[in-house]
């Protein structure tokens, strides 16, 4: 088994969508082991992207993920960080296949709707970003 990070963004929360971002998880074998809704600040947005504080868009990306409230999730099943990233599909809905989340959902390749950590270096890093031992199920 297996633990990965996922984030419906601003976005999606925005538009209604997390119903349904959630039941795909659900229907794909995902179990949610934790889940909370909040405000980042800029600060914790830029925090969580570090990785990404050189790129150009870094200052973009962090006020869209700042204007309203996401949803945070902890995901646990066999290969979860690859089936959650599939369920995504690619970072650009342009590119992304049919079905996924992202093709079907998501405005363009910044303010795609979800978000999944891509290692298990990512996932450790991100889900102790935002939960605690006692958060998680
Ligand atoms: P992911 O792992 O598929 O989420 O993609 P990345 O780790 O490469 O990028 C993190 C996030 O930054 C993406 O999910 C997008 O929200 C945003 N992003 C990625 N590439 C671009 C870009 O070229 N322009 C803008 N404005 N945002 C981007």
């Amino acid at each position: 088994m297996e633990r990965t990070l996922a984030i419906i963004k601003p976005d999606a929360v925005e538009r209604g969508l997390a119903g349904k971002i959630l039941d795909r998880i659900e229907d794909n074998r995902l179990k949610i082991v934790a889940l909370k809704m909040l405000h980042l600040s800029k600060g914790e947005a830029e925090g969580f992207y570090k990785v990404h504080s050189e790129r150009p868009f870094f200052s973009s990306l962090t006020k869209y993920m700042s204007t309203s409230p996401v949803i945070v999730a902890v995901l646990n099943g066999e290969d979860a960080i690859k089936k959650w990233r599939d369920l995504m599909g690619a970072t650009n809905p342009k590119d992304a296949a049919a079905g996924t989340i992202r093709k079907e959902f998501a405005i363009d390749i910044e303010k795609n709707s979800v978000h999944g950590s891509d290692s298990h270096e990512s996932a450790s890093f991100e889900i102790q970003y935002f939960f605690s031992n006692i958060e998680i199920f």
